[in-house]
């Protein structure tokens, strides 16, 4: 956001495939190749060429709004989005077409995946981690599919999601079975082990480097599978999901989260017309609201109280939406888990669509 020094150095070289791509510290062979004139101010931006790759980059690269036309916006729409606004809602806040905020919500996705995985680093968990399906639809109520969310019990901390599609039960209407049936016979019927893999997904990357683990969670049959498939030693803590949810609940943690997803997102509240159209940018939003969740928010109410991130021990301090958003970050640089690297670029499909845009940008990748 902020304009760089004259003295300013590029870290590192922006192109994946130079070998200075993933330098840290140390010197790497650029030189300064003048400037470019743009719109917005500063208007005169500071050039450079890398040596070895011969990639032309600038100032700029580094920076997340990175060929943005309008680069102001991205603070604003941060604040928004995790502030239950549609879509559409902040594009008329801030005076701009719809199609720039529904990229600047992808990008501040993309950005987010990057941030958390850079900051979390995969630390096994302290103490018990609660797991749960939050159920919501996408594109209409004949798609619904669960967002899987692992919280830390102790520090209230969102350490990483899955998404796994659903079958359209419960009460319907004969034309709702008709038309459902009509669904599964053109698009096929949604992977009933959809559950079991997403769950096995999140708990392989949380549990990745513990021999033992305790795990909470409701008594949905497809949990059983994944927990006890998995390499690490899980006790498995099972609470009705009929039990009543309040504070004494053993599933408080996840219910909480629940209840601050669907508050600060307005594609999840029930009964709204702004639910998410594409399963895809549904697991963006997500993303901002786990590093908002996690690095942003106070714990509890009290104002100015500390941040999951910080009971967990990931941070020393409150982020703000500038510190997250200072500088760009690098796919090739972070490692994603590989249901992360389905987000970032932008690979869940929407049955319902013929056509599922990817993120598939050389240089704004
Ligand atoms: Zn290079």
């Amino acid at each position: 956001m902020q304009q760089r020094p004259e003295s300013w150095q590029p870290p590192f070289c922006p192109n994946p495939n130079c070998r200075y791509h993933t330098v840290t510290g140390t010197p790497w062979p650029f030189k300064k190749a003048g400037y470019f004139r743009r719109q917005l101010a500063p208007n005169r931006i500071r050039r450079f060429r890398c040596r070895e790759c011969g990639r032309c980059f600038s100032t700029q690269t580094y920076s997340v709004t990175y060929w943005m036309k309008k680069p102001g916006i991205l603070p604003e729409v941060w604040r928004q989005t995790t502030s239950c606004a549609a879509n559409r809602q902040v594009a008329h806040n801030l005076r701009v077409a719809p199609d720039t905020i529904d990229r600047a919500i992808s990008r501040l996705g993309r950005h987010s995946l990057l941030a958390h995985v850079a900051l979390w680093r995969q630390l096994p968990p302290v103490g018990p981690v609660t797991i749960d399906g939050l159920e919501t639809f996408e594109w209409s109520q004949f798609f619904p599919f669960h967002a899987n969310v692992a919280v830390e019990v102790e520090s209230g901390f969102f350490s990483f999601f899955t998404d796994s599609e659903l079958r359209r039960k419960g009460r319907m209407t004969p034309w709702q079975r008709k038309r459902r049936e009509e669904l599964e016979v053109k698009l096929g019927r949604p992977d009933p082990r959809a559950v079991r893999r997403g769950i096995s997904e999140l708990l392989g990357v949380i549990l990745a480097t513990v021999p033992e683990a305790v795990v909470r969670s409701d008594d949905h049959p497809a949990y059983r599978d994944p927990v006890r498939r998995n390499r690490c030693r899980i006790r498995h803590e099972v609470t009705s999901s009929r039990r009543r949810r309040d504070g004494d609940n053993a599933l408080f943690e996840a219910n909480l989260l629940d209840l601050w997803i669907r508050h600060g997102s307005a594609n999840h509240k029930r009964e709204t017309i702004a639910w998410s159209k594409r399963r895809q940018r549904a697991m963006e939003r997500l993303a901002i609201v786990l590093v908002d969740r996690n690095y942003l928010r106070s714990r509890w109410k009290k104002r100015g109280g500390p941040t999951p991130g910080m009971l967990r021990g990931v941070v020393g301090r409150r982020l703000s939406v500038e510190d997250v958003l200072e500088a760009r970050l690098f796919p090739g640089r972070i490692e994603l888990p590989s249901a992360w690297d389905r987000y970032y670029r932008g690979e869940v499909d929407t049955q319902a669509l013929a056509v599922n845009r990817r993120h598939r940008l050389k240089y704004g990748f």
